[in-house]
């Protein structure tokens, strides 16, 4: 018989759970700080939980080791992960984009099939126990919590990243890693809302609208996105915006975001809609110039961007100042502050060094018989179902300790 203690009843401890338990050999403690295991899964996709994209691929993923999460994705993709899921009953369905949701949209179906998994002879579920240190021993391990210690053949961190902190996000695996001999890289929070000057989110709160966004530092573009936005209080969030916050957490010093809302259109033809709309309705207050061309506060707000003159008619208007609104419609600039932080965060960029692991088993070259999986190592992904792909991929490979 071979113990194994996995800390952390997430997305990627569940799915190593089940996998380790397949081997009948196997005794299985599956250690949940929280009263329940996949608080965090719950929350997913807006309580939908995109929980993978038929579009993965290795350039969705983001580390200090380029590379080191595609033997886990290769070994165990989308396609395999969805028969899994369907095997223990979970019905999917896959949008136009890619991502997979639950067919019942409600991402308590999926924890659902996950804990029915974990209801095997040889899996024993300790929920509400907090795991505080592990220490090496002879040929095994001693695994502490505030009841006491187990002794384990193989450890399987699996503690998740600091994000989503109201949800149980902690940094408890950093830490027991760390104790471990393994070390970090920086945190940062990512998926998560960029701030920005306020002055124009600000009025445009709950809008949302379609753009393509660029990210810039002084003379360089850091990143593109496109997408849904949603205005806020303090800036810009919805996927599009999170796709660029990576690059806002680490990109440095006066960076700035530009929204294009007419992103499929060439500048000449957004002028060229203009001035045909000045042409036929020339008795309609200025301020409808791009009524029927995108949201309505956010055609007003691209006038108010350029000081256009709105208490007149569109006859008024002259060539300049069209071209001016043309522009802004695909330069909408705002100055970035930075990043919201954690507790909004959906998932960490960086972590444990990945390195320090061998991407074919995950267990640690540093420590023989130890393993981690999912978000506490340095591995993140785009927006769109990403982050649970890389959470059951790198689960179901540490579950299989090395075999
Ligand atoms: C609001 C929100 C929405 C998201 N939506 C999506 C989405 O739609 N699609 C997507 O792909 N990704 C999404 N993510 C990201 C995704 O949820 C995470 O990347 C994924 O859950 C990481 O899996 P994990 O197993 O590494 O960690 P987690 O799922 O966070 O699980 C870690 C578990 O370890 C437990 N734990 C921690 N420390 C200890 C300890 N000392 N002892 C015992 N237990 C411990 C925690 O309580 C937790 O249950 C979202 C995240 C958030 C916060």
């Amino acid at each position: 018989m071979c113990v194994i203690a996995i800390i952390g009843a997430g997305a990627s401890g569940m799915l190593a759970a089940a996998t380790a338990a397949e081997n009948p050999e196997n005794q299985i403690i599956l250690f949940e700080r929280q009263a329940r295991p996949g608080r965090k899964l719950l929350a997913t996709g807006n309580g939908r939980c995109n929980l993978t994209n038929r579009g993965c691929a290795p350039a969705h993923y983001h580390s200090e080791t380029p590379g080191f999460a595609d033997a886990a994705l290769a070994d165990f993709p989308p396609e395999e992960t969805l028969a899994w899921f369907l095997s223990r009953g979970l019905l999917t369905v896959t949008e136009p984009s890619g991502r997979v949701y639950p067919l019942s949209n409600a991402a308590n179906s999926v924890l659902d099939v996950l804990r029915f998994s974990l209801r095997r002879p040889n899996i024993t579920l300790r929920a509400g126990e907090a795991v505080t240190a592990v220490r090496r021993g002879d040929g095994g391990f001693s695994v502490e919590t505030g009841t006491g210690t187990v002794a384990a053949d193989r450890v399987i961190v699996a503690c998740g990243g600091a994000a989503g902190a109201k949800l149980g996000g902690v940094r408890d695996g950093y830490a027991l890693l760390q104790g471990l001999g393994h070390t970090r890289t920086a945190l940062h929070p990512a998926l998560v809302q960029l701030t920005t000057d306020p002055e124009y989110p600000r009025a445009l709160k709950g809008v949302r609208a379609d753009a393509r966004l660029t990210l810039s530092a002084p003379r360089q573009v850091l990143a593109r996105a496109e997408g849904e936005v949603q205005f806020t209080e303090k800036g810009v969030s919805g996927p599009a915006a999170f796709d660029l916050s990576r690059a806002a957490a680490t990109g440095g010093e006066k960076l700035e975001l530009t929204l294009d809302f007419l992103r499929d259109y060439a500048a000449r033809d957004v002028l060229a809609l203009l001035t045909a709309r000045r042409e036929t309705a020339p008795e309609l207050p200025a301020e409808e110039l791009f009524t029927g061309m995108v949201h309505n506060r956010v055609g007003k707000m691209i006038l108010r961007y350029v000081n256009f003159t709105t208490t007149r008619s569109l006859r008024d208007v002259s060539d300049a100042e069209l071209k001016a609104a043309a522009r802004a419609s695909k330069n909408f600039t705002l100055r970035v502050r930075g990043t919201e932080g954690f507790e909004s965060a959906q998932v960490t960029a960086g972590g444990i060094r990945a390195s320090e692991f061998d991407a074919r088993t995950l267990e640690s070259r540093i420590v023989p018989g130890l393993f981690a999986c999912g978000e506490v190592l340095d591995v993140d992904g785009d927006c769109g179902g990403y982050n649970l792909q890389w959470a059951w991929s790198s689960g179901r490979k540490a579950g299989r300790l090395g075999k």
